[in-house]
């Protein structure tokens, strides 16, 4: 079996000014497919399923495999949920926003901006689905995820992921990762996040 990369919709220069195309380039190219392609590398001798599964007993696994199996899952979903110019919630994701959260949209956004500034060294910042079916957010360090059955007790399923790690915008934004959450949160495709919370 084999771990497939999520194809691009949109071309790397799609998401300028937000994210430049350089970064999209050396991010996708060479930081997504080198996570891709260690992923395969080391699970070719186990039994083939689906990567949230994998994820799902991340325990049982080896340093590496959590480490290019978070690796693969994150981007995958990251790079998923961006659009140029982005797409905004519809009412009803509005609604499920203020009901969980208890916070209008753009509370929300400045909660999900808050909690990435505070992550200390490299991530991601999540909002997850969790076992009651309710929205939760939190960070993870690394390449974690709320799937994983270690590092988050209460996890659940990703619907929204946001990279925190440097190679995501050092090269247009130095080491400002604030006026990058910011710039990269006016671009995410809330049609396909809606989508992945009425899944799982
Ligand atoms: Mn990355």
């Amino acid at each position: 079996m084999e771990y497939k990369m999520y194809e691009l919709p949109y071309a790397f220069s799609a998401l300028e000014p937000n994210i430049d195309k350089e970064t999209m380039e050396i991010h996708y190219s060479k930081h997504y497919r080198g996570y891709t392609e260690k992923l395969n590398n080391s699970v070719i001798d186990l039994p083939e399923e689906n990567i949230e599964t994998l994820l799902s007993m991340i325990s049982k696994e080896s340093q590496v495999v959590r480490n290019n199996g978070g690796g693969y899952y994150n981007h995958s979903l990251f790079f998923s949920i961006l659009t140029p110019n982005g797409k905004s919630p519809s009412e009803k994701m509005k609604g499920v926003i203020e009901s969980d959260f208890g916070k209008s949209f753009s509370d929300f956004k400045k909660m999900i901006l808050d909690l990435g500034n505070s992550h200390f060294g490299s991530g991601w910042v999540w909002v997850y689905k969790n076992k009651e079916g309710k929205l939760q957010m939190s960070t993870t360090s690394n390449q974690d995820n709320p799937l994983m059955d270690i590092s988050i007790p209460e996890g659940g399923n990703p619907i929204l992921g946001i990279d925190l790690w440097e190679h995501s915008y050092y090269l247009k934004y130095k080491n400002n990762r604030s006026e990058y959450l910011e710039n990269v949160i006016e671009i995410l495709d809330w049609n396909k996040i809606e989508i992945l919370y009425e899944r799982v």
